[in-house]
């Protein structure tokens, strides 16, 4: 069987397809075989993300309508050969495809990957139900900004009554120093207030966004950076081990080195 994950949130633009991209790619690191799959048919993204766009021929559109097997839809990533993406339709209304043939779709990858990760559209567009239909488990991801907590809390509603019982969260975007100014408000206080369980804590780094314009994950790059070993812990929790939270604050002092030392003791 399959973890099917569905990555989602209330808000639009907290870094859903980026981390789906990125624990994506952490989690076949791991030695796991993992699809991911693009619900977002209005916004085709991921597989951009992944740099993998110019190999998408086929779409899960095609596979709906009887134009080709699953298979021949899956790309195959080019530098991990466990990791696969079903691309969605490119120039498709949102609502080109419904929850049941979206259920469809999953159970034809079922069984036949450790990991499905689902890339959802935000908890307030239509495809929402698409992507969380088929999901057993969900990752929920906000950023701390109070609207976006609000809205990630009523997703939280809304997946309990689809029986989606495991839910885990993602803070997304967080910037130590300013959270010590109390401008921003902490992940305690954001945990405190969705009552789910944390799995990671992603800080903001332009790292982030220069190798997604870049079509490059940064969990692949050697060294990793820090922002790639929030992915890669994340990634670990998933998979059932305990790995202390990365002291973020150290990180913004410059202090990159002495966590280096800690975790991979170079
Ligand atoms: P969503 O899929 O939820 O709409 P995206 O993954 O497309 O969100 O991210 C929205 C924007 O935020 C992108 O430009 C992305 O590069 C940027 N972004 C996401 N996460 C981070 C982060 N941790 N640090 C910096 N920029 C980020
Ligand atoms: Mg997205």
């Amino acid at each position: 069987m399959s973890r099917i994950i569905v990555i989602t949130s209330g808000k639009g633009g907290v870094g859903k397809t980026t981390i789906t991209a990125n624990l994506g790619s952490a989690i076949a690191r791991l030695g796991y075989k993992i699809a991911l799959v693009d619900a977002d048919f209005g916004l085709r993204n991921l597989d951009l993300l992944l740099g993998l766009e110019q190999r998408v021929v086929y779409t899960a559109i095609d596979v709906l309508e009887g134009q080709c097997p699953i298979e021949k839809a899956l790309v195959k990533d080019k530098r991990q050969p466990n990791l696969v993406l079903l691309p969605a339709a490119q120039n498709r209304t949102k609502d080109a495809i419904n929850p049941d043939q979206m259920k469809q779709l999953i159970e034809q990858l079922d069984k036949q990957f450790d990991y499905i990760l689902i890339d959802s559209p935000a908890g307030i567009e239509m495809g929402f139900r698409n992507a969380i239909i088929p999901a057993k488990e969900a990752i929920i991801v906000t950023t701390p900004e109070m609207a976006a907590v609000r809205d990630a809390d009523r997703v939280v509603g809304l997946l309990e009554s689809e029986e989606i019982k495991k839910i885990n969260l993602i803070v997304n975007r967080v910037r130590p120093e300013m959270i010590q100014l109390n401008q921003m408000i902490s992940v305690e206080d954001i945990v405190d207030l969705l009552v789910i369980p944390l799995i990671g804590i992603v800080p903001d780094d332009e790292r982030i966004i220069v190798s997604t314009n870049r079509g490059e994950p940064l969990v692949l790059e050697e060294p990793p950076s820090v922002p790639a070993m929030a992915f890669n812990n994340i990634a670990r929790r998933l998979d059932g081990k305990e790995i202390p939270y990365l002291d973020l604050m150290a990180v913004h002092d410059n202090l990159v080195t002495r966590i280096r030392r800690r975790f991979f003791g170079n």
